[in-house]
């Protein structure tokens, strides 16, 4: 019998490349094994569904098991690949060793935590980066049974939108992150400091400038306390202070990683022959997006090459939209620091354009109703990966 193709990770990735390998290639042996449920959601929607208090099984399209069905393809939930032989072309779960014929790794990226969890108040700490991690947040706000107090750590894009879904969703929210402004590195200080605004004027507090120095249990809940002596009273925290790709599996099966992921050229091929990467954990080409859009290409693109037609990938000017309906941001930020940031606008409504030393476009930034201009100024930006 012919060994599979196979993909680890059943992410927007990994799922992505089996469904247009499919439309591709009505036949080939896949195996799908992800660590998770497998089922299929969109993971840009976890930060949208505690607003509407949506159940897990609202975020899910299809499970694992529709998903095979589906895809004519063999999926191996909650199983674990712990080693990878790229010389026997094998992979080991536990004591099984399965042969594979290609190998893809979409194994995305992890919540990196800046501090080890105090036992004492574990069950009350978390971070949501899948279906399964919503799940158990959701079940901790229900079982409180009234609004929660919740402090969010970090304030990059996944704890923007956790802050504005979580106070949307009647919860008192507190921010904690020891950058000055909201959104560091998506746009320039000043377009920050309006999203912070319009957060304080909903209610949340806003703790910038401020490391968390200690999680200590209170009571039924988690006293924050801060580095300069203050402590903040929350039922639950949500930890969002960024994420790192996965890239153990790969770099102790001797393939090329850094801390930007897992190196790949353009058709997506790692450093080491039969073995491709894509999605969040993949750096391609010297660039890793981590978001939907280049992902969505890479499958595409890879998809295409392991059918036969080698298929490099480009990614275009495709902006990131943050989901904060209290102040709507929509971002491209620039590869390299710009010579200058040119701001423009009024009150919230406000325009960041990066220039470089030539006074060219090489990224821009918008909030408010300015959002309105980004498929003007993605057209005037240069390629994310040309
Ligand atoms: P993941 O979804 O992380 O999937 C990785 C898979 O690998 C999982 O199935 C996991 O179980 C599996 N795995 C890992 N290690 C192993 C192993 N050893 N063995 C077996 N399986 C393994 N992007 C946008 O474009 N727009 C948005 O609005 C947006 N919103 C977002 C909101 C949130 C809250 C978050 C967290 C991200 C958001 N993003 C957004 C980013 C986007 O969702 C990600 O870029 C994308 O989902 C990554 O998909 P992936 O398949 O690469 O990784």
């Amino acid at each position: 019998m012919t060994a599979p193709l196979t993909i680890i990770g059943s992410g927007m990735a990994g799922l992505g490349l089996v469904r247009q390998l499919r439309q591709l290639d009505p036949a080939r042996p896949m195996t799908l094994i992800t660590a998770d449920s497998g089922d299929d959601y969109s993971k840009p929607l976890l930060s949208t569904g505690f607003a509407k208090r949506l159940p897990p099984s609202r975020l899910a399209a299809r499970s694992a098991l529709e998903v095979a069905d589906e895809l004519d393809a063999v999926v191996r939930t909650h199983t674990r690949v712990e080693a990878i032989d790229a010389a026997a072309r094998t992979l080991t779960i536990g004591a099984e060793t399965l042969p594979w014929s290609e190998l893809v790794l979409a194994t995305g990226a992890a919540p990196a935590w800046p501090f080890t969890l105090p036992e004492a108040v574990a069950e009350r700490i978390f971070s949501v980066n899948d279906l399964d991690d919503y799940r158990a947040f959701h079940v901790a706000l229900e079982a409180l049974g009234r609004p929660a107090r919740v402090a969010v750590i970090g304030l990059g894009l996944v704890g923007c939108e956790f802050a504005n879904d979580l106070a949307a969703g009647g919860h008192a929210v507190e921010l904690v992150a020891p950058e000055p402004a909201p959104l560091p590195r998506l746009v320039p200080e000043t377009l920050g400091h309006a999203l912070g605004e319009a957060f304080r004027e909903a209610g949340m507090r806003l703790h910038t400038g401020r490391q968390l120095a200690r999680l200590e249990a209170e009571g039924d809940g988690v006293a924050v306390g801060l580095d300069d002596g203050a402590s903040l009273s929350a039922d639950l925290v949500l930890v969002a202070t960024g994420l790192r790709p996965r890239t153990a599996l790969a770099e102790s099966a001797g393939l090329t990683v850094s801390q930007a992921g897992i190196h790949t050229d353009r058709r997506l091929a790692t450093s080491v022959p039969g073995i491709h990467a894509l999605g969040d954990v993949a750096c391609v080409d010297g660039v890793n997006a981590m978001y939907v859009q280049p992902l969505l290409a890479s499958a595409k693109a890879l998809a295409r090459t392991l059918t036969g037609t080698p298929t490099s990938v480009a990614y275009g000017p495709w902006p990131v939209l943050v989901k904060t309906p209290l102040l709507p941001v929509v971002a491209l930020p620039p590869a390299r620091a710009p010579a200058r940031w040119r701001i423009e606008g009024e009150g919230r409504d406000l325009i960041a354009l990066a220039e470089n030393e030539a006074g060219e476009l090489i990224g821009f930034a918008l909030t408010g109703r300015a959002v309105r201009r980004k498929v003007e100024l993605a057209r005037a930006a240069p390629p994310l990966l040309g």
